[in-house]
């Protein structure tokens, strides 16, 4: 391209400063500048006065900011993680509840062992109080028996009932924990 005109240069310059021109004519009114300073002053006064490429970005960009922004809340304030959190703690609790209802099962064990051997008490009284010392005999057994699964399944039960209690105690904490880090970041 042919060097330009000063008069040309300044039709375009508005053009130039924002960058809409074809890369030609870009380069040729770069190269005027170059070589005239007058131009380039002209040029530099049109840039300091009306910085619109700056601002336009701005512009463009903060609405921009401002979407994502909204879409992140959007996605956090979305009516689904409510559900989901509930339906999420109704599993937790439902599989607590039934870690109790197991725990309390098996205490059923010691307790209906400990139940036989005080009704083999009462058997066993009744039976020698009647004179009847075979069957008195057959309650003492009895009792024995039951006394002895009484204990025996009564330890089990009371290790896994510590271990459970343990168990609610460390969750407990860490929900604790959960919900105070979640107060201080807010
Ligand atoms: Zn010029």
């Amino acid at each position: 391209m042919k060097d330009l005109d000063c008069s040309v240069v300044r039709d375009l310059l508005p053009l130039y400063a924002e960058n809409m021109v074809n890369p030609d004519t870009g380069r040729a009114v770069a190269a005027h500048l170059e070589g005239c300073a007058d131009c380039r002053a002209v040029y530099e006064n049109m840039q300091r006065k009306i910085p619109v490429p700056v601002e336009e970005n701005q512009k463009k960009a903060e609405p921009l900011k401002r979407l994502r922004f909204h879409m992140i809340l959007n996605i956090i304030s979305f009516p689904i993680w409510l559900p989901l959190l509930l339906a999420a703690c109704a599993v937790a609790l439902a599989l607590y509840v039934c870690i109790w209802a197991v725990v309390v099962c098996l205490w059923c064990v010691p307790v209906i062992f400990g139940v036989l051997s005080v009704a083999a008490v009462v058997g066993a009284a009744v039976s020698f109080a009647q004179g009847l010392a075979g069957n008195g005999l057959l309650f003492v057994a009895l009792l024995f028996t039951g006394a002895g699964l009484a204990v025996l399944s009564f330890v089990p039960c009371l290790l896994l009932s510590k271990q459970v209690i343990r168990l609610t105690k460390a969750l407990t904490r860490r929900i604790k924990a959960l919900f105070v880090s979640g107060k201080e970041v807010k």
